[in-house]
């Protein structure tokens, strides 16, 4: 086996990513900050800037190269793109602190890796995200985030993405723009809403507080999106994150992902972008941790309702 490929499950249709060179991560000496201005990485900083992943789980070496192998055995080379974004350089501030100004440039770095990798056709999906806290993986404390961009469309938002495609080709119209207005009238699960952003926490969710925030106008890239719509959601993501931090009493563990269309692939306006924002936190002692029955079945017990988790969200936030 070479040291990174993807192989997909014949059961499933589901691509999984192995990555040997990964378990070579070395254990950091305390104080060693490979993100901090002066070290080999960073040697200056100005506003927030893309690295590549050392210990990359997909690299661009080379071409992409599908194997079919008989009835059952399907692979591709680990092909795809792993990066840091460096947000600022203040090691011990975080994300939810940073200026609405720095957030705008996070944006930006985001916006342009999008355009970027949408050049390569072997790229078929890009993922943005934002992760805080050894819960979620993150091994640096400096705050940065990652992006990670697949040949391929990974398997929920293949799910997603085709059904979609269907309810547009059914009804002529977006399933997510149908939806969002549904919650709106319901009203019971909408955390927040203004002129142009609404978040919510699904009347399906997996987890207590996974909240999902969409742009109420129909766009598939952030790029697409317009400076005062970002203003907006600028202001509403650090006061959501410090919202559920505040129902447990202390700073969770999340990730804040960013859902794009997919890349290079054909009817990609039917997508409706959106921020997924996620914390395996339970309670204020405990995560959510995946027992038997989610990883049996992938069917996830949820301990709290989505109406009752929104409501006490959504008095934080007034
Ligand atoms: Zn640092
Ligand atoms: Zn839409």
């Amino acid at each position: 086996m070479t040291s990174r490929e993807i192989r997909k499950n014949p059961f499933t249709g589901e691509w999984v990513i192995f990555s040997e060179k990964r378990q070579a991560r070395p254990d950091r000496k305390e104080g060693e900050c490979p993100l901090c201005v002066g070290s080999e990485e960073v040697p200056s900083f100005t506003k927030p800037l893309r690295l590549d992943n050392k210990f990359p789980a997909l690299s661009t070496e080379g071409e992409i190269k599908r194997h079919k192998m008989g009835e059952f055995y399907e692979k591709m080379n680990g092909y795809g793109i792993c990066q840091l974004v460096v947000y600022t350089d203040k090691h011990d501030s975080e994300f939810l602190s940073l200026s609405p100004d720095n957030i705008m440039q996070i944006f930006e770095v985001w916006m342009t890796a999008t355009k970027e990798n949408s050049l390569n056709p072997s790229l078929k999906y890009i993922l943005p995200f934002e992760n805080y806290g050894t819960d979620v993986g993150a091994t640096l404390i400096h705050p940065h985030g990652q992006i990670y961009a697949f040949s391929f469309i990974p398997n929920e938002i293949k799910r997603e993405f085709d059904t979609i495609q269907q309810y547009r080709e059914k009804n002529k119209e977006c399933m997510v723009c149908n939806y969002i207005s549904e919650e709106l009238d319901k009203d019971v699960r909408v955390v927040y809403h203004d002129e142009s952003v609404i978040a919510l926490i699904p009347f399906y969710a997996k987890y207590a507080y996974d909240v999902y925030i969409y742009p109420k106008r129909h766009y598939n890239f952030l790029h697409q999106g317009t400076r005062s719509e970002f203003n907006l959601m600028i202001d509403l993501l650090p006061k959501l994150i410090t919202a559920i931090n505040s129902i447990f009493e202390k700073e969770v563990s999340y990730s804040l992902s960013l859902h794009q269309a997919p890349l290079n692939t054909k009817n990609s306006s039917f997508y409706h972008l959106y921020f997924k924002l996620h914390s395996p936190q339970r309670n204020t002692s405990s995560l959510k941790l995946l027992g038997a029955v989610e990883t049996s079945t992938g069917t996830f017990i949820n301990g709290i309702l989505p109406e009752n988790a929104a409501a006490k969200l959504r008095k934080i936030m007034m």
